[in-house]
């Protein structure tokens, strides 16, 4: 077996060259970090939920005629997708207020917006990925007025799609990050959704208890995070009822086995 190319690894990701010209594999890791990368950890088997939960809705979202640079998921900890050149913007799409735009304001966790809000991060992590708006976007080029308009039609459909699935199985979608990426079609490019959505970069919180199952559990030491991710992947219906086998990953198994 020849040796695949590692093109990148970042935080909960390793990406490698793929099988053909324009595909990229994505590896998901257990690594957690959180408060940019100063507190770090593993959830075992967090790679593996959220290879599932990921495929999941991008699968889902391209029915709905989102596109995305998701092709098909490959085993456990892998998944097949177009390489883009990636926006270097976060897309934050908030329904209720919690996190950061909570400090920001001294606004409680937990209040309804009165309108969905869509915020942009500057992609940099030695900058602590910082607010911005269409202002510095433009005046730096970031992505033209076209491509914010597209994403920010596109980042709207996610939620309102996704806000409705995950009520429908009694969640509530508080906030979450899309990234996005040029697909180049010789001169021309038009923008995709890429990166991932998985409990690591949304909030979801139970709608009786309140209980959140995502990534704060890490964040606030909250404990029982695979068990939340768990939890999510139940609720979408991803593993069969009572076969919590089905989210064993198999290949790190061998390994600890050394078979
Ligand atoms: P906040 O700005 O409140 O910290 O985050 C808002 C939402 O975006 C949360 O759902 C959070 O998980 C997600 N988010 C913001 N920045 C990042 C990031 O750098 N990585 C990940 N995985 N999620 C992020």
């Amino acid at each position: 077996m020849t040796r695949r190319r590692q093109i990148y690894e970042g935080k909960a990701k390793i990406l490698y060259e793929g099988p053909e010209p324009g595909t990229i594999i994505q590896y998901f890791k257990d690594d957690a970090t959180a408060f940019n990368a100063q507190k770090k950890g593993t959830i075992s088997g967090k790679g593996v939920l959220n290879n599932r939960i990921s495929e999941h809705l991008f699968t889902l979202l391209a029915t709905i005629g989102i596109p995305t640079h998701f092709i098909r998921r490959l085993n456990m900890r892998e998944q097949l997708v177009r390489q883009v050149e990636i926006v270097p913007i976060e897309v934050v799409v908030r329904n209720v207020v919690a996190g950061s735009l909570a400090k920001r304001f001294g606004l409680e966790e937990g209040t309804a917006l009165p309108r969905t809000i869509l915020e942009y991060y500057y992609k940099d992590d030695a900058l602590g990925d910082p607010l911005i708006t269409d202002e510095h976007i433009a005046a730096f080029g970031w992505a033209s007025q076209e491509e914010m308009h597209d994403i920010a039609d596109m980042a709207i459909r996610v939620n309102d799609f996704m806000a409705g699935l995950f009520a429908g199985v009694g969640i509530r979608l508080v906030d979450f990050k899309l990234e996005f990426g040029r697909l180049f079609d010789g001169d021309f490019s038009r923008i995709i959704l890429a990166d991932e959505i998985s409990p690591d970069g949304c909030r979801l919180w139970d709608m009786k208890t309140n209980e959140k199952l995502d990534k704060d559990r890490f964040r606030r030491d909250l404990g029982g995070e695979v068990e939340a991710y768990q939890e999510v992947a139940r609720r979408l219906g991803l593993v069969p009822e009572g076969d919590d086998s089905a989210v064993l990953d198999l290949e790190e198994h061998r390994k600890t086995r050394g078979k």
